[in-house]
């Protein structure tokens, strides 16, 4: 039976609230801020040579990451550990968990370490138990359901974390109908990320996601595509959608910078910047495009 708090003696609502808030439970916060709050390294998983899935607990285990779809984090060292810059100045970077936002006390990231870089060096120094700091979520691309006919995501490497991020979420909306092609490029086949994951997507939303993997270098009897992402790739890949139009169809890179360059055009420091490379070449525009 509901109770109508209104329906109630002032005595009996008081006494009401207080049962519900006793026997209601509270819904979870957010763990993420908007300054650098340390969370712990739970656990750390090899991926494969180079990248590795790291767990990180937040310090109340009954919080969740937040975050709308779609949002990255920026992640540093914490303070009594920092990693810094050539003038001394703080590092941090973006990275985009593979966690829904709503996972209850703890956060996944795949990170793929550079050896010459900064914070992922930190990442992979990092032990069971010790810390990293996180400050977010900030918010990407704001994704509406069903605003788009079609995406096509276009990834290059660990640039493949905020497409998941996005196309998981939308495909798991069954009123959803936007239609995806991802086009994800890496060197080699033990390079792809998320393989196992995209490859279920795809068999269990066939008429909503079609994936395209390409490599620099294909091991014998690859059938999927080779060599980098050109004009030609993303007329083929556009061809796995039905014909649609203007702000209807929106490109999604997200890459290495020199592939975010050839495909669309380099962003401006933290702005879109034009549009440029194979997209501007075949005539999109820049509500057409999103880079992250
Ligand atoms: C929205 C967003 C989400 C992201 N999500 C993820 C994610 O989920 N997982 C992930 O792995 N990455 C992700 N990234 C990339 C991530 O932010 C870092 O760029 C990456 O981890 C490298 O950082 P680093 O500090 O280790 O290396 P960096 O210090 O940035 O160096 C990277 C490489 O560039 C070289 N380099 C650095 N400076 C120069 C220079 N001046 N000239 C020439 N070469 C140079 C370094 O030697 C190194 O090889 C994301 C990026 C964005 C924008």
């Amino acid at each position: 039976m509901r109770l109508h708090l209104a329906a109630l003696k002032p005595q009996h609502r008081q006494l009401s609230k207080l049962f519900y808030s006793m026997t209601t439970p509270s819904p979870p916060v957010d763990s993420l801020r908007d300054k650098f709050t340390d969370f712990t390294l739970a656990e750390v998983k090899k991926y494969n040579h180079n990248s590795h899935v790291y767990k990180f607990a937040f310090p109340d285990s009954t919080s969740i990451g937040g975050g709308a779809i779609t949002h990255c984090i920026m992640v540093r060292a914490p303070e009594d550990g920092k990693v810094v810059d050539d003038s001394g100045k703080d590092v941090a970077r973006p990275y985009t968990p593979v966690s829904s936002a709503s996972t209850v006390g703890y956060l996944e990231l795949i990170v793929k370490t550079y050896e010459t870089g900064k914070i992922s060096p930190f990442l992979a120094s990092l032990k069971v138990g010790e810390k990293a700091a996180f400050k977010g979520p900030f918010a990407k691309f704001p994704y509406k359901a069903s605003e788009l006919e079609q995406g096509i995501a276009i990834a290059g490497g660990s640039g493949i974390t905020p497409m998941y991020q996005l196309i998981a979420h939308a495909l798991s909306a069954k009123d959803d109908t936007t239609k995806w092609v991802l086009v994800y490029s890496n060197v080699t086949e033990e390079d792809i990320l998320l393989r196992e994951e995209w490859d279920a997507l795809a068999a269990s939303n066939p008429d909503r996601l079609t994936v395209i993997y390409s490599l620099d270098k294909p091991p014998a009897g690859w059938t999927g595509l080779t060599g980098f992402i050109s004009a030609a790739t993303i007329t083929e890949a556009a061809k796995a959608l039905p014909p649609s139009a203007g702000e209807k169809v929106k490109f999604f890179i997200c890459g290495p910078p020199g592939q975010v360059a050839a495909v669309a055009g380099a962003k401006d420091g933290g702005k879109q910047g034009a549009v440029g490379g194979a997209l501007a070449s075949l005539g999109y525009e820049a509500g057409q495009v999103f880079k992250f």
